[in-house]
């Protein structure tokens, strides 16, 4: 059986969140990348675009979740309680939220992707994200620190690492030396 035939079994040909009929597909939730049917939801075009973020947060369109945070699928759940996160500055998404039941790997999954949100985040000069294994080039010469080496304004740096604590930081390879280097500094 396909996908979408045993999403239709599971969901009745419904949004497992708000119970639209309109435009159902299936709707994976991350980080999960495998197209089978735990990994999904059958949601309809308004959840979609609103998962995806194309849209502003409608907050009364997910009161539906007050019903469908009971649900028997984990994915279903995951979703409700990243929407309900989302959302709990709002005050009855925050009620919900305190009353919802994830097993311990349902919640697991759902802080994967939650947790990266607050992660924190390295940018350039120009306010590009920086991701590890990026190149960047140096937009300053820099005194390199215990050593008489400076690392030259348009040197470039390739594969660098982001300092975790540090949203300032990364570290890098010059002259095979590896520094740390302030982002302000740097340019994607
Ligand atoms: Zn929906």
């Amino acid at each position: 059986m396909n996908l979408s035939k045993e999403l239709n079994n599971r969901s009745a040909n419904k949004c497992e969140l708000c119970g639209n009929e309109d435009g159902i597909t299936a709707f994976l939730v991350e980080p999960r990348t495998t197209a089978e049917i735990s990994n999904c939801i059958a949601a309809c075009s308004i959840c979609c675009e609103q998962l995806a973020k194309s849209t502003k947060w409608n907050v009364n369109h997910w009161r539906c979740l007050n019903d469908s945070m009971w649900s028997q699928v984990s994915a279903v759940k995951v979703v409700a309680y990243r929407v309900l996160s989302a959302l709990k500055n709002e005050g009855w998404p925050n009620d919900l939220l305190e009353i919802i039941y994830l097993t311990e790997d349902e919640l697991a999954w759902a802080n994967e992707t939650m947790e990266d949100e607050n992660a924190i985040k390295h940018y350039d000069s120009n306010g590009i994200q920086l991701f590890s294994g990026d190149s960047i080039v140096l937009i300053k010469d820099l005194d390199v620190k215990g050593s008489s080496m400076i690392a030259k304004r348009g040197t470039a740096v390739r594969n660098i690492r982001l300092v975790q604590d540090n949203a300032d930081l990364i570290e890098g390879k010059v002259n095979d030396q590896t520094i740390y280097i302030l982002t302000q500094f740097t340019k994607k």
